[in-house]
């Protein structure tokens, strides 16, 4: 069934799209769009499984989930209902007390993660990831290290918008005329074999890129050392997929430096790493894990921030500002919450963790051709997630230029197939093609995706040889 917005939208025809077009430049600020491209947006209306329709009708495969959340697809009643029914049933209260939905969800939250979590509910993997920076300086405090509130991250890794998240993340061209931002964030470079910033070969090296934690934690004074933050695997920074064993040697030096591990799920987790969390895959128990995105299946926005039961040890104390004294009117929205639950329940029922790592495998073997295109400098996946690194010389690995992967997503679009790139615009490094579908995405329907990224790489040549 069409929504209202698409129907109406069809039956006005092109002189309504072109108002609603007028409307939106007049009022909408677009995220992240330079002006030329936030005057032609693409006005969705309707959502159907894997795929989106725009005002003027044209369909398109969204190989993006929008922004890598929405996992169940755009048509799933089922949460809409349970959103309905709670908005109905009691709509609102803070968890300053508590409420049913946000109650099932944390304990169903502990299920999936297989250990004993404390869970702060916000509404964005941002405020996720500040509420664990502020968590993790003053379970130091408390426990009489008041000194530590450095926290190391990497280089290309993205956590977040706001004043301290945004200052984790390691993209510099983000924070262009926002800075100063929060101080306290040290960079380190990400586990990046295919232009490994230690000039070494997976293989013969000695994880260097693991062991420089050790390095800068005595530089900088291990005793100033809160917390270190990383995705299990590098997404919107270009899908820089780690050495096996990388996660498991960070873990064991935090654990010799008595520096707290926080691990941002906000897009590996619920699934798209083929488990339910990404660091499953790596055998690590993180103290913190925040989580975003997929736990609504971007329905609602809801967020939380999981603390080890262990760590909430230091909270238990009536002293003066021993408690969290943090507060987020919408966070754990009952609605939310209750969507949430649902969204796990239908993932355990439809079996979608299990999906998501068969399709990656689909996937990752269906781009294995493309990987021999002299422009394809190399082909990463993990899970259900996949980069395309396009390159300008394959010999030199010298980066595609901009001009070269926006044609390629443009020939996407024209083949009805919405992806992406990796969101870190260093000049010349913003030549990833990144691919993370809707887990209910047909077989039929990945391999148009397959099909439309592998002609589009082509022309895109063709074009420009
Ligand atoms: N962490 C990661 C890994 C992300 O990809 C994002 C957003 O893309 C965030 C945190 C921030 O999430 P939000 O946009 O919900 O604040």
């Amino acid at each position: 069934m069409r929504s209202e917005t698409a129907k109406d939208a069809d039956t006005q025809g092109a002189t309504a799209a072109q108002r609603w077009l007028e409307q939106d430049r007049r009022y909408v600020w677009h995220h992240m769009q330079p002006y030329a491209a936030s005057r032609d947006p693409m006005i969705v209306v309707h959502g159907e499984g894997a795929t989106i329709t725009d005002i003027h009708g044209n369909r398109y495969i969204d190989a993006m989930s929008g922004l890598w959340c929405v996992n169940l697809g755009y048509s799933e009643r089922e949460l809409a209902e349970a959103a309905y029914r709670q908005l109905a049933e009691m709509p609102y209260y803070p968890l300053t007390q508590s409420h049913l939905p946000a109650i099932r969800l944390a304990e169903k939250l502990n299920a999936w993660l297989g250990g004993e979590y404390k869970i702060f509910f916000s509404n964005s993997g941002s405020e996720a990831n500040e509420t664990a920076f502020k968590l993790a300086r003053q379970y130091h405090a408390q426990r009489g290290e008041p000194g530590r509130w450095k926290v190391i991250s990497r280089y290309r890794a993205y956590h977040g918008n706001s004043g301290a998240a945004l200052a984790a993340t390691g993209q510099a061209q983000r924070k262009y005329k926002y800075e100063p931002l929060a101080p306290g964030f040290v960079h380190v470079p990400p586990p990046y074999c295919y232009r490994c910033p230690f000039g070494q070969a997976y293989g013969s090296c000695h994880l260097e890129c693991a062991s420089v934690y050790e390095q800068v934690m005595e530089w900088e004074g291990p005793e100033t050392i809160a917390a270190v933050i990383m995705e299990p695997v590098i997404t919107g920074g270009g899908v820089i997929v780690p050495p096996p064993e990388y996660m498991r040697q960070v873990r064991e030096i935090c654990d010799r430096y008595g520096v707290l591990l926080i691990v941002d799920e906000v897009i590996c987790g619920f699934g798209r790493s083929g488990e339910r969390f990404g660091h499953h895959n790596f055998g690590v128990e993180p103290d913190i894990v925040t989580m975003a995105k997929g736990i609504t299946s971007g329905y609602l926005p809801l967020s939380a921030t999981a603390v080890r039961a262990s760590l909430f040890e230091a909270f238990k104390d009536d002293a003066p500002y021993a408690h969290f004294r943090h507060v987020n009117t919408f966070g754990g929205n009952p609605a939310a919450c209750a969507l949430a639950v649902r969204t796990l329940e239908i993932m355990e029922e439809r079996r979608l963790v299990e999906r998501a790592r068969e399709l990656g495998r689909a996937l990752s073997a269906a781009l294995v051709p493309l990987a021999a295109h002299p422009n394809v400098g190399d082909v990463r996946s993990f899970g259900f997630l996949a980069g395309i690194e396009l390159v300008a010389d394959k010999e030199t690995r010298s980066p595609a230029p901009a001009a070269f992967v926006n044609q390629v997503l443009a020939g996407c679009k024209r083949r009805g197939v919405i992806i992406g790139k990796n969101g870190d615009t260093v000049p010349n490094h913003n030549n990833v093609l990144t691919i993370s579908p809707p887990f209910v995405v047909s077989r039929e329907e990945l391999d148009q995706i397959v099909q439309a990224v592998t002609e589009a790489v082509h022309e895109a040549a063709e074009g420009a040889g």
